[in-house]
């Protein structure tokens, strides 16, 4: 055997987050996940379970008794509410306008259902006239959609029209909701929705492995009155129900840190206000897109449908988004992704997402990507975009 690695403390650089997650935490959730563990059934980590489903139920706007943090990532949350609502057999209508409605597709595959598809193309939200048509032709059991596509940078409006839809056919409704939880309007009950999954480390500012589920009584029903059993033993809510329903016995052990962490960052939310929070984004983002607009580059999503969250910004002419994204890591220890899939090459993806939704990185940002920019020889003005995000800012 070798020698023992010689591998040095552990010191990260300090990055300033402004990609599609994660966002940067709020320091006072990193302090949570310093604090002592305890165990995962311990009566002082059960008021813990508690308090995090109250919050959670503040934040999805709902009184749904089935809201939990799921063990691991958004993709966890995501399986958990596909893989328990579709059964064998079950046919699921899912959009075609981003990365992540692929991903529901293969998930719903994964569970033994049937997938068909609403289209609309990379960059457009769905039309409820297509919804309608897809039901009417499909008569589909779940269907999804996808709230905040992180991929185009694309809010789906109509919420309420598209659950009718939905509900005049009997179907369920599952929303992923994993980067407008917390960051953009979403009110679960008010809008009827039966499933929405979300994730930790976006708009909630909270490091990546406990996320956000909640599931009102009728989806549960169906959960509870499957016919086979869910295909994933760990993410199966019948058994989850053991550990986050009445009986608070031992399924697997949550990740406790995790827990705190969500904690922490949802009583943030509760102290600034659920709406309060979606105004800042608003006013934010709204100074971010202001500025990048006024420094000459383009929003890929038109106003109707831009999601403050993730501003999908057109690649200028003459500019190689892969040379921008690492000059601006390198120089600035700043991150922004590139475009996915059907937009490859052409966008950048700059979120703007809980604790760094704040007029300090959207002034960092814009200064740091018109030098960025300018490096390449793309004629940008970085002044009249610091004027324009600062004119928003000042209200
Ligand atoms: C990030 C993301 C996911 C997946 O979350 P992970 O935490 O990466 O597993 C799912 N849906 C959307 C819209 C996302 O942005």
């Amino acid at each position: 055997m070798s020698d023992a690695p010689d591998v040095d403390e552990l010191t990260p650089p300090q990055r300033t987050l402004m990609g599609p997650g994660p966002s940067d935490v709020h320091p006072r959730v990193l302090r949570a996940m310093s604090t002592p563990l305890v165990g995962h059934l311990d009566p002082s980590f059960i008021d813990i379970m508690n308090e995090v489903q109250e919050l959670l139920r503040y934040t999805f706007r709902t009184d749904n008794q089935w809201t939990i943090p799921v063990s691991g990532t958004g993709s966890a949350s995501m399986e958990a509410a596909i893989g328990n609502l579709v059964e064998p057999g079950d046919t699921m209508l899912v959009p075609t306008n981003g990365y992540f409605g692929g991903r529901m597709k293969s998930m719903a595959e994964r569970a033994g259902g049937e997938v068909v598809e609403v289209e609309a193309p990379w960059g457009e939200p769905l039309d409820p006239a297509d919804v309608q048509a897809a039901f009417d032709e499909h008569q589909p059991d779940i269907f999804g959609f996808v709230h905040a596509e992180t991929s185009t940078g694309v809010l789906q409006p109509n919420v309420p029209e598209l659950t009718d839809i939905a509900h005049s056919h009997d179907a369920y409704v599952v929303a992923d909701t994993v980067t407008s939880l917390g960051g953009v309007e979403f009110r679960a009950d008010e809008w009827d929705v039966d499933v929405a999954y979300s994730g930790p480390q976006k708009c909630l500012s909270c490091p990546p492995g406990a996320s956000p589920l909640t599931l009102n009584d009728r989806a549960m029903d169906k959960v509870l009155s499957r016919e086979e059993l869910t295909r994933s033993w760990y993410l199966d809510l019948s058994l989850l129900e053991g550990y986050w329903g009445d009986d608070r016995s031992y399924h697997h052990t949550a990740p406790i840190t995790n827990v705190y962490a969500l904690r922490e960052a949802l009583r943030l939310v509760a102290e600034e206000g659920i709406e309060e929070r979606w105004d800042r984004h608003l006013r934010v983002a709204g100074a971010l897109k202001s500025g990048v607009e006024a420094m000459g580059l383009e929003m890929n999503a038109a106003d109707d449908y831009w999601l403050p969250s993730l501003n999908a910004v057109r690649v200028p002419d003459g500019a190689d988004d892969g040379e921008v994204i690492s000059y601006l890591l390198e120089q600035y220890d700043l991150e922004i992704a590139s475009g996915l899939g059907d937009l490859d090459g052409d966008i950048f993806r700059i979120g703007c997402m809980g604790h760094s939704a704040n007029p300090k990185n959207v002034t960092y940002l814009l200064a740091s990507l018109a030098d960025a920019l300018d490096a390449q020889g793309v004629d940008v003005d970085g002044d009249e975009a610091l004027d324009a995000a600062a004119a928003q800012l000042r209200g």
